[in-house]
């Protein structure tokens, strides 16, 4: 993938604007959040440019370790800052709280007795609605 260069993360993940960095290889950039949620708020960059989660799909090898190195930066949030646990997100789109269009997934260290995140009230559909639901994502795949 490559960089593009009018976009922000782009120049982050690549060291061209300064960052928090906790981790660094080839292929990503790991950075502290500038609005964390929490305290060790994390965000996995990869260093080619992809707009979003649709744009990654053709490389499943690279969103594979992407997501992989969450796990290992949750860990590392769990022994090095006593987090009890972390949330994993991805936003897509305007509409899920995408503000910045280059791929990237959150790592949000949750602490005892902190705020947990739920990100939705759970609700219901009834079950022929469900079905309906269901087969129309089906049709789509
Ligand atoms: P999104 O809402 O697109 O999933 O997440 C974008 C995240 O990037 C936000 O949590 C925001 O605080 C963070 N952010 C935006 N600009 C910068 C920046 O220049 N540096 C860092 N470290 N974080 C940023
Ligand atoms: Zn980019």
């Amino acid at each position: 993938m490559k960089k593009d260069d009018n976009c922000i993360f782009c120049k982050i993940a690549n060291g061209e604007i300064p960052s928090a960095t906790v981790y660094e290889d080839e292929e990503f950039r790991a950075i502290l959040d500038l609005g964390p949620a929490s305290v060790g708020h994390t965000l996995i960059l990869p260093k080619g440019h992809a707009a979003d989660i649709l744009e990654m799909k053709e490389d499943t090898a690279l969103l594979g370790r992407a997501f992989a190195l969450a796990g290992k930066i949750g860990e590392a949030q769990k022994k090095g800052l006593k987090a009890a646990g972390f949330n994993v997100v991805q936003n897509n789109g305007t509409a899920a709280g995408q503000t910045v269009f280059h791929f990237h997934i959150h790592v949000i260290p949750r602490y005892e007795g902190g705020e947990e995140m739920v990100a939705w009230k759970p609700g219901s559909q009834e079950e022929d609605a469900r079905n309906k639901t269901a087969e129309a994502i089906r049709a789509a795949l």
